[in-house]
């Protein structure tokens, strides 16, 4: 059975990668029809909250990648918490210590200190080389019944090599000579990192350990710890990093990287699963679009890219208009009617305003939040022919006055206005028989108008523009800032 897990540390925020990392589980575990876990690893209990683990949950949830177990939910491999489950850690230690395959270790700090600077002065790997692992008997009674504290320690095979092999990344080997013996329990009864999610992984049954690159020098250990415990070893796929476009390690000086930043930009959570998809997978075609469940129909780790995917901000945005555009009409309007109103741009609700407007702009944004600005933008008309910008003047320059004055005359009378009542035809019969009261047409007609109206050279459909605004002076709906 294919059982995956999704294993956060709750020390912040769910950033783009671990999002990444997340789907990659989700989707592997839906198209195989098997599990999808989610663990959260709160072993570092200085840095780990409950409102980080909560704001991670909440936007897993938004992204759809819902868990089969977990918080939340349960599950017969719980709890699933490792801040929970210290018990079990200790169980499985007791057991390698039984077995020989972990020893109590005495060395105090200033041995261990001692031993790495003489590693370090030989330019030798810095392995443990202290007498622990093969002290008699008595010795350790000694140092037991004076109350030295101690470690727990696991004994590495001094010489041989350990290899895995890794779905994206094939063959991977490592000498154990360099590794040394390494503490599995600290002092003070804490498990180790490494000893706790093999220990968790072997125990929830995880048939494969999809995560990202940078914990792959672990899984030396894990793999390790696996064998000694008897437990079969999963199959493991390492994902490469995201990077920025400059090739190096995406971080916050390249602007959002946490789910919840794009969530708050107006980032549709379809259009995010869709672009963390391809970040490091594709299904082999040009195509790019793809709704989730199409995702898990075409999903294979196989595809999963060795190499670094660069992380592309208009790229995400692009994909963003094509998920808002492929929405159902009567969604975007409702997504487009609760976010005017929460933004305060809605002094009040119009239903055939919002549906207008949304008509009207729906195919020149990305953002939902584009609208807004294409909206105050096009109800800014400034209708005056002096502030017209310098970017638009050499277009328009020679017809401008002429045609402004024609304008707002036709505007002040009213005769616009009620042609405008008629919606499109209205709006049609009259820029007609405007156009050829002024001998003017196509777009020695249009292009002032347009200027005149929304300030700039292009945008939506001028008939749609006009009607709508009209619209918002009338219901009032906007407010228009007269420029
Ligand atoms: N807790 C680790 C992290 O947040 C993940 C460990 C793993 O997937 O094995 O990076």
């Amino acid at each position: 059975e294919v059982r995956v897990r999704f294993a956060p540390s709750p020390t912040g925020n769910l950033h783009v990668g671990g999002a990444r990392t997340a789907l990659f589980n989700y989707l592997f575990a839906r198209s195989q029809g098997g599990k999808f876990v989610l663990r959260i690893e709160d072993t570092d209990l200085e840095r780990s909250t409950r409102k980080s683990e909560e704001a991670m949950l909440n936007d897993l949830s938004w992204l759809g990648l819902d868990w089969d177990e977990g918080p939340g939910v349960g599950g017969e491999y719980g709890p699933y918490r490792q801040s929970e489950r210290n018990s079990m850690y200790k169980e499985y230690a007791e057991k390698l210590l039984e077995s020989g395959t972990v020893y109590k270790c005495f060395c105090s700090n200033e041995e261990l200190e001692q031993m790495k600077e003489t590693a370090k002065r030989l330019q030798l790997p810095p392995v443990y080389t202290g007498k622990w692992g093969t002290a008699p008997d008595k010795e350790i009674q000694e140092e037991l019944a004076k109350g030295t504290p101690y470690t727990y320690r696991f004994r590495v095979p001094k010489e041989g090599i350990l290899k895995i092999t890794d779905l994206i990344r094939g063959e991977v080997s490592w000498n154990l000579d360099t590794l040394g013996d390494f503490v599995i329990m600290r002092s003070n009864g804490q498990p180790v990192y490494n000893f706790c999610v093999t220990v968790d992984d072997a125990t929830m049954r995880i048939s494969h350990v999809i995560r990202a690159e940078e914990h792959l020098p672990n899984t030396l250990r894990q793999a390790l710890i696996y064998k000694a415990l008897g437990f079969p070893m999963p199959s493991f796929a390492h994902v490469s990093l995201i990077l920025a476009p400059d090739r190096s390690k995406l971080s916050k000086r390249h602007g959002a990287t946490s789910v919840g930043q794009f969530r708050d930009m107006g980032y549709l959570p379809q259009a995010m699963v869709n672009y963390l998809a391809l970040l490091g997978w594709g299904d082999g075609t040009e195509n790019e679009f793809f709704t989730i469940n199409q995702l898990v129909e075409k999903f294979s780790i196989s595809r999963v890219n060795k190499s670094g995917a660069i992380f592309d901000g208009t790229k995400l945005r692009w994909m963003n208009g094509q998920h808002l555009r492929s929405l159902p009409p009567e969604e975007l309007i409702s997504i487009f009617r609760d976010r005017w109103k929460s933004t305060g741009i809605l002094l009040e609700y119009d239903g055939a305003f919002v549906k207008g407007a949304t008509e009207l702009l729906k195919d020149a944004i990305e953002l939902v939040s584009d609208a807004e600005k294409a909206l105050q933008n096009l109800l800014s008309y400034p209708l005056h022919s002096t502030l017209v910008s310098d970017e638009c003047k050499p277009v328009v320059q020679d017809k401008l006055s002429e045609v402004a004055a024609s304008l707002i005359s036709a505007y002040e009378s009213g005769e616009l206005r009620q042609a405008l009542e008629e919606g499109h035809a209205g709006w049609q019969k009259w820029v007609k028989s405007f156009g050829k009261s002024l001998k003017r047409k196509g777009k020695s007609l249009f292009m002032p108008i347009r200027v005149l109206l929304t300030g700039k050279l292009h945008g939506p459909d001028m008939g749609g523009s006009i009607i709508l605004i009209h619209k918002a002076g009338t219901c009032g709906a906007i407010s228009p800032q007269a420029g």
